[in-house]
């Protein structure tokens, strides 16, 4: 299955109730530019070696983005609360698109908030994941790099444009985790290319393996 539609939900309470702008509405800007731009550049063009047949990877577009005000969130969430809301706003919020095997959702987290996924906490054990749940719903949660070891080294945005890019190259290869191109012992094509990145336009990408040039490219 492959991503061609994008949209990005964006919490912005933090643990005070307080409405936060993420971190500030320039960043999140950046990051919609950085999606507008992405779906349609030469990081796609480069897994079109992972097209099946049936299931070509090809350009997408970035449908739009919304602000998720409820629940407040506290210093966690669980993965499992981000499906709910995620279910709920595609239920509930005539803004959010419905589902389809070709849309992804990337949620980003406010400063603060860390997730809680498969007994492991970002910062800690991941900087971001991607997923499915329901009835195929794809989406993609991304906390804030509030740590050196999401950052790594790098300004918020380069961060996570660069955790973005890991994500979204990998939802489009292996939109079930484990049950596209993945590696038993490597994992998915991100993960062999893990922190390793370059500049795409005015953007810093992750490098992704390809199979073909047997390296990260
Ligand atoms: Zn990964």
């Amino acid at each position: 299955m492959i991503p061609s539609e994008l949209f990005r939900c964006t919490y912005r309470l933090n643990s005070t109730g307080h409405q936060r702008v993420f971190p500030n509405s320039s960043l999140a800007n950046q990051i919609n530019d950085f999606f507008k731009f992405v779906v349609n550049s030469a990081l796609i063009d480069q897994l079109a070696e992972y097209s099946v047949a049936g299931q070509t990877i090809a350009h997408g577009s970035f449908i739009g983005t919304t602000t998720i005000v409820q629940p407040t969130l506290s210093h966690s969430v669980t993965d499992a609360a981000i499906q709910q809301t995620l279910q709920q706003e595609i239920n509930t919020n005539s803004a959010v698109p419905k589902p389809d095997a070709n849309s992804l959702y990337f949620i980003y987290l406010p400063p603060g908030t860390a997730v809680v996924q498969g007994g492991s906490r970002s910062c800690q054990a991941f900087c971001g994941y991607h997923d499915t749940f329901g009835n195929g719903i794809y989406y993609a949660v991304m906390p804030f790099p509030n740590c050196a070891g999401c950052l790594g080294g790098m300004t918020d945005l380069d961060a996570l444009t660069s955790t973005s890019s890991h994500e979204f190259c990998e939802a489009i290869t292996d939109p079930v985790p484990g049950q596209g191109w993945y590696d038993d012992t490597h994992g998915e094509i991100g993960d062999i290319c893990a922190w390793q990145t370059k500049k795409l336009g005015n953007y810093t990408v992750q490098l992704e393996w390809s199979n073909k040039d047997a390296s990260c490219k």
